[in-house]
């Protein structure tokens, strides 16, 4: 078992109670090596355009509705979406947010073999929770941290 930090526990406020359970689920059944912290859950609309102008002009800001002041061309695209509102950190119709990003702890983006532990950790975690989890490692431009409630 491990705990989490109140990092972790703000990260968390208003996220959706499957997504909780799951996280709460893992933390339970990690062994101390398998330690990590919750990055970030909710998403307010202006974050999400901070993140839609990684990597992009004011011109590709402006056709996706994100006003181009949001444009940091010389930095790293970090989100893929189509519609730069329509993440799953959002507040959805429901009122919580449906993704969380998870990291082991601590960081380190180049370690892949803690990063798939985590991903295997989560999804045990789910399925003993009986909740339908959707990891962003998976996806075809993996996205390692992510972690979302299926539908
Ligand atoms: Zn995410």
């Amino acid at each position: 078992m491990i705990t989490l930090g109140t990092r972790s526990q703000a990260a968390m406020r208003g996220v959706h109670p499957d997504l909780i359970r799951v996280i709460k689920r893992a933390a339970s059944i990690a062994t101390p090596s398998q330690d990590f912290t919750v990055l970030e859950g909710v998403r307010t609309r202006e974050q999400m355009a901070v993140n839609y102008g990684k990597g992009r002009t004011a011109e590709q800001c402006e056709t996706k509705g994100v006003p181009g002041h949001y444009a940091q061309p010389t930095l790293a695209k970090v989100t893929w979406l189509n519609d730069p509102f329509k993440s799953n950190h959002g507040q959805k119709a429901d009122g919580f947010g449906h993704a969380a990003d998870i990291m082991p702890y601590p960081i380190d983006w180049k370690d892949m073999a803690r990063i798939r532990a985590l991903v295997a950790l989560m999804k045990q975690a789910a399925k003993l929770e009986n909740v339908p989890l959707v990891c962003g490692a998976d996806w075809s431009t993996p996205d390692l941290d992510h972690f979302e409630l299926g539908i």
